[in-house]
């Protein structure tokens, strides 16, 4: 029987899900290059470990400047999403869930739909994708709002998003289309508690109704916060790496994520916006092992946590978990014992 002793093969072959992906910010390095060929000959300085975003602006401002200009046609997706995907399966990743931004729609000169069939269509079929459409706070204006409207309803769609600055508060028409979509069976999601506070966490879950909220770090600051999250059986969808670079945890090791384990909250890790971090799926794995302590048997309950809140059938999610169970038996040398 295979016995794991090296770390990195037991992270790779782990079943694994990304929850929390930005389509945008993931594009492969050899096409920016095409962008920019001088800026991007190496990988960019926020590839290396030590690097800290100043704040979430800077992070922001390189979309602006080079990443967006990439998304401008179904093409261009598809072709990005083609050399994700296939990293991802070739990391043991078998569920996705990843969102692009309705804020392309602006520059298209095709249908907007044509981006949601592109990306779709990249998709390996050894991978079980969902598409989620991601928009800022105030994003339901002009053309957008009416687009929006249209877009909850296509095949394509598995659900939204809210991204970007975590400022100004959640606007009144968010809690409606959110409700709406839900009315639709699919599933709504909203970033809050990265940089803002534990009391817009609450809004996100109470008020939008959401039970995936991502980043979700600060509810840590205010213990009802977090038996509210426990209660209402939400997921925090977290990126840790994400979250050190921009500093909005001081390293890896502070990160909250043990205490929101151990406080019966349902955690997965993805990696958010490769292309700005320089990160892997399995990387977030190894990091959490080698800088946080995190023992094998933590990293095979992270895995399963994805496939706990995955739209995935009953069976496979089983499978899943019986193969889990198996991958961490094998590297102990024993049954995991349940
Ligand atoms: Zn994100």
């Amino acid at each position: 029987m295979a016995h794991f002793s090296d770390l990195g093969d037991f992270v790779q072959q782990l079943p694994k899900t990304e929850t929390h992906l930005h389509l945008e910010g993931s594009l492969p390095l050899e096409l920016a290059r095409k962008l920019d060929p001088e800026k991007f000959a190496e990988p960019p300085p926020y590839w290396r470990p030590d690097f800290r975003f100043h704040d979430f602006a800077e992070f922001q401002e390189q979309f602006d400047r080079y990443f967006f200009h990439w998304f401008v046609s179904p093409e261009n997706y598809y072709d990005s999403c083609k050399i994700v995907f296939e990293r991802l399966v070739a990391q043991n990743c078998v569920y996705l869930e990843a969102s692009f931004h309705l804020g392309v729609a602006e520059n298209l000169s095709v249908p907007f739909r044509e981006v949601a069939r592109a990306i779709h269509a990249a998709s390996p079929p050894e991978l079980e994708f969902r598409l989620f459409l991601g928009m800022f706070r105030d994003h339901y204006q002009g053309q957008l709002a009416g687009l929006l409207d249209e877009a909850i309803t296509w095949d394509e769609i598995a659900g939204v998003d809210l991204h970007g600055f975590e400022h100004p508060a959640f606007q009144r028409w968010s809690a409606e289309v959110w409700s709406r979509v839900r009315s639709l069976g699919k599933v709504t999601k909203a970033h809050a508690g990265e940089f803002s506070s534990a009391e817009d966490v609450r809004q996100a879950v109470i008020d939008l109704g959401v039970r995936r909220v991502q980043h979700g770090l600060r509810a840590i600051d205010d213990p009802t916060v977090v038996e509210m999250l426990k209660t209402e059986e939400v997921t925090l969808d977290m990126t840790p790496i994400s979250n050190v670079k921009l500093m909005a945890v001081p390293s890896m090791r502070e990160h909250p994520i043990r205490q929101f384990m151990r406080a019966g909250i349902n955690c997965t890790i993805s990696t958010d916006d490769p292309m700005l971090f320089g990160n892997s799926l399995n990387g977030e794995y190894m990091g959490l092992a080698n800088d946080a302590g995190f023992t094998r048997g933590d990293l095979v309950q992270l895995a399963s946590n994805g496939f706990a809140v995955a739209d995935l059938s009953t069976e496979k999610k089983q499978e899943f978990f019986a193969r889990l169970d198996q991958t961490l038996g094998r590297s102990t040398g024993h049954g995991a014992g349940g």
